[in-house]
C-alpha cells in the first residue's frame, strides 16, 4: 500500500467560509457556532484513494485573518496543493483572490520550480444575494492559473467532497 502525504493549504479572506470547510470535510458537519479561531488550524483526513493508494491530507486553515495579509513563508513551506476561497456574496472577497493566489505563487512552489496546483472554491451558492457572476469567476480562474473553478455550499454539502478529489487527482498525477 502506498501512501502520500499531502499538505493543503486553504486561503481566503475571513468569513468566506474556509474553517467550516474543514470542519464539513474533516468532520462530516456544518455548525454555525464554529468559532473562528486565531492563527492556523489544522487537521487530517485520511482518504481510501485506490485499491493500492492512501491519501493522507494534512489540511491547513489559516484562521483569524479578516483580509489578505502576506503570510509568513512557513506557512507555505512544503505545500503541494491548495483551496483559494471566497464567498459569492462577497465582491471585495472575490476581489482578494488576486492577492491570495499572487502571494502563493511568490512564497509555494513544487520542487520542479512550478507552482502547486490551487482550486478555486465559490462558496455558499446557496444563497439568494450573490454579486459574483460564474462567468467572471470564469475569466479570473483561466486567467491566474488555477487548475479550476468550483461553486460550492459548505452549508448543503454540495461539492465539498468533489472539490476535495478534483485537487487531490490533479496533485497526484503531477
Ligand atoms: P472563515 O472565517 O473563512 O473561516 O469562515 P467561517 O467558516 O467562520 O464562516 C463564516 C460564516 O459563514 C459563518 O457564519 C458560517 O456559518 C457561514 N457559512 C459558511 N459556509 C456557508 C455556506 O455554504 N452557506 C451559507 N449560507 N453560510 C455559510
Amino acid at each position: 500500500m502506498n501512501e502520500h502525504l499531502l499538505k493543503i493549504l486553504i486561503i481566503g479572506d475571513g468569513n468566506v467560509g474556509k474553517s467550516s470547510f474543514l470542519h464539513r470535510y474533516v468532520n462530516g458537519q456544518f455548525n454555525k457556532t464554529y468559532k473562528m479561531t486565531m492563527g492556523v488550524d489544522y487537521a487530517v483526513k485520511l482518504l481510501h484513494w485506490s485499491d493500492k493508494e492512501k491519501v493522507r491530507l494534512q489540511l491547513w486553515d489559516i484562521a483569524g485573518q479578516e483580509r489578505f495579509i502576506s503570510m509568513n513563508r512557513i506557512y507555505y513551506k512544503g505545500a503541494l496543493g491548495c483551496v483559494v476561497m471566497f464567498d459569492v456574496t462577497s465582491s471585495a472577497s472575490f476581489l482578494s483572490c488576486r492577492h491570495w493566489k499572487r502571494d502563493l505563487d511568490n512564497k509555494a512552489m513544487l520542487p520542479n520550480g512550478e507552482s502547486i496546483p490551487c482550486i478555486l472554491l465559490a462558496n455558499k451558492c446557496d444563497l439568494p444575494q450573490r454579486v459574483v457572476p460564474p462567468d467572471s469567476i470564469d475569466r479570473f480562474s483561466k486567467a491566474n492559473g488555477f487548475i479550476t473553478w468550483m461553486e460550492i455550499s459548505v452549508k448543503e454539502n454540495k461539492n465539498v467532497g468533489e472539490a476535495m478529489r478534483r485537487l487531490v487527482q490533479d496533485i497526484l498525477s503531477v
